[in-house]
């Protein structure tokens, strides 16, 4: 696949333009600065990438608003007081300094709390955390394959827990490897299924083309119930243009 890219500015707004051998037109904002990309057919010209920008400028301009509130949203101290989510549901952060060994446990069905040793700092406060959402998530996604690599009829070798800045999940259809978005673990289950769900479906078809959207409709009726759910805080701002 051959494919081409360079700059435009539309409206102030710089464009970075992908040119390579596709169908149809994908438009996408990306974190943490609310980039723009647009990857477009090989014959489209400028003009009318250009026009298809301008008619999604308002749509570009919410997305890059959100990425900076979730910008701001995301310069956590990790003290007490603050809310941290876990499954879907809001905590209210309590840190407790104390000897003895880091934990956190959920106390009082709305308290999240987080046992470190006196003087630790910030990020390590929030390693610890971290290190407890993956350990949720690990408990979670093993029955998640199991139940859906057979009914969609496929293998999944290995799965992996990643941080990652602009997917929820990514598949390697080669390796048979699925790898999950850590922030998952502060997202409904139902989201957490519905990523599972969208990366094993690629071990059939690797592009979100209308083969993947019936598999998905198929195996999955109500996923864009899931899908919108997961924009409401997103990665990255995808419109797909079909
Ligand atoms: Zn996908």
């Amino acid at each position: 696949m051959t494919t081409k890219r360079h700059q435009i500015v539309v409206q102030g707004i710089t464009v970075e333009v992908v040119r390579k051998d596709i169908k149809n037109l994908h438009l996408g904002v990306y974190p943490p600065n609310g980039r723009v990309r647009v990857s477009v057919p090989s014959r489209l010209d400028d003009e009318s990438v250009r026009l298809a920008v301008i008619s999604r400028l308002g749509w570009i301009r919410k997305q890059q608003d959100k990425f900076e509130q979730q910008a701001r949203q995301s310069q956590r101290e990790m003290v007490t007081g603050e809310s941290h989510y876990f499954q879907g549901h809001r905590y209210r952060l309590n840190v407790i300094y104390c000897k003895g060994p880091s934990s956190v446990s959920i106390t009082k069905n709305s308290t999240l709390e987080l046992r470190v040793r006196p003087g630790t700092k910030r990020d390590k406060r929030e390693v610890i955390l971290n290190r407890w959402y993956r350990q949720q998530l690990s408990e979670q996604i093993p029955e998640l394959i199991a139940k859906w690599a057979p009914t969609v009829g496929v293998t999944v070798a290995e799965w992996r827990i990643k941080r990652m800045k602009t997917r929820w999940g990514t598949c390697n259809t080669k390796a048979k490897r699925i790898w999950l978005n850590l922030e998952l673990a502060k997202k409904p289950d139902s989201c957490l299924e519905y990523i599972v769900v969208h990366e094993i479906v690629h071990l059939l078809e690797r592009q979100h083309n209308e083969r993947f959207r019936e598999y998905m409709n198929r195996f999955m009726p109500q996923w864009h119930i899931y899908r919108d759910e997961l924009k409401q805080v997103p990665l990255a701002h995808e419109h797909w243009i079909y």
